[in-house]
């Protein structure tokens, strides 16, 4: 495995690897990988020639300075994981690198960027458009993974990637990697205190009764009965929890066995933010 921080030896690497025909997997990341990270990893090895690794703290995307500032970095113990995963690149370039100037470009993301982590987190899922667009670009791969722990993200990738014209590169959505109780894994996971780590797998459990009871239930039943079960999981606050349809991530008021439906949710662990969904 090559570690690579610089988009000009990034590119020359490239280069010669699309000459020869070769196809490329790129798997972003904000690094302090675990098995989420890896699920990905296994199946971009699987489906491409290259795979190239991008372990990047995106400023851009933090809406909160603290979130940024208290993110975990591991970048040492991370390339040894990739090495192990059969990694071909890792990619770990500076702030100045990808940002040589400040990112100035304000993306058309409609809709589906609106609601729910659009409306929590102001100037988020630009953000995240800037830094994916700039390693779309800079890599251009054949093939882009990313995973559904993120749902309404991909939703995002795939409205910029129409917008500015990545017409031949396939976006893979990836299945959510949970701990053996249902926690769907993420990289802030290792900031829970003790006590909010063993309440965390109510959510899963929770919204995984929820499916079992919507038959007979409204969706806003639904909505209301599971922010009121993590409500009263101690250590657990809810900040939204809404039922949106799969491909658009507009509200949903009535079930429609025609459309995929997935409920989407953020619940504070203490200060730890945790993001999860469930599919109906
Ligand atoms: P992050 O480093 O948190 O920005 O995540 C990088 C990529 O890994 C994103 O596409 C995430 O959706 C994906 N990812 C993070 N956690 C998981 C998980 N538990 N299962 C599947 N994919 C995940």
């Amino acid at each position: 495995m090559e570690i690579i921080r610089t988009v000009d030896r990034l590119s020359q690497i490239l280069s010669v690897a699309k000459e020869q025909g070769k196809t490329i997997g790129l798997v972003p990341t904000m690094g302090a990988l675990h098995d989420g990270h890896l699920s990905l990893i296994e199946r971009a090895r699987r489906e491409n020639d290259i795979v190239v690794v991008s372990v990047f703290v995106n400023p851009t995307q933090f809406n909160n300075p603290d979130d940024l500032r208290t993110y975990p970095r591991t970048e040492e113990a991370d390339c040894i994981k990739l090495d192990n995963a059969g990694v071909d690149i890792a990619f770990v370039p500076s702030v100045e690198e990808i940002y040589p100037e400040p990112d100035t470009r304000v993306f058309d993301l409609g809709p589906v960027a609106e609601v729910m982590e659009g409306a929590m987190r102001p100037g988020h899922f630009n953000g995240v458009a800037q830094i994916v667009s700039k390693l779309f670009r800079m890599t251009r791969p054949t093939r882009a993974y990313f995973g559904e722990k993120d749902f309404q993200q991909i939703a995002v990738i795939r409205r910029m990637a129409c917008i500015e014209g990545f017409d031949s590169l396939e976006i893979v959505s990836c299945p959510i990697k949970r701990e053996a109780d249902g926690l769907a894994m993420s990289s802030r996971n290792v900031r829970l205190s003790p006590e909010n780590r063993k309440a965390a797998p109510a959510i899963h459990r929770i919204l995984s009764e929820s499916v079992n009871n919507a038959s007979a239930a409204s969706v806003a039943e639904v909505t209301e009965s599971v922010i009121k079960q993590i409500n009263a999981v101690d250590g657990l606050e809810v900040e939204y929890y809404q039922i949106v349809d799969a491909d658009t991530m507009q509200p949903i008021t009535d079930w429609d066995a025609t459309r995929q439906a997935v409920g989407c949710v953020t619940v504070y662990a203490g200060d730890v933010r945790l993001i999860d969904n469930i599919k109906y």
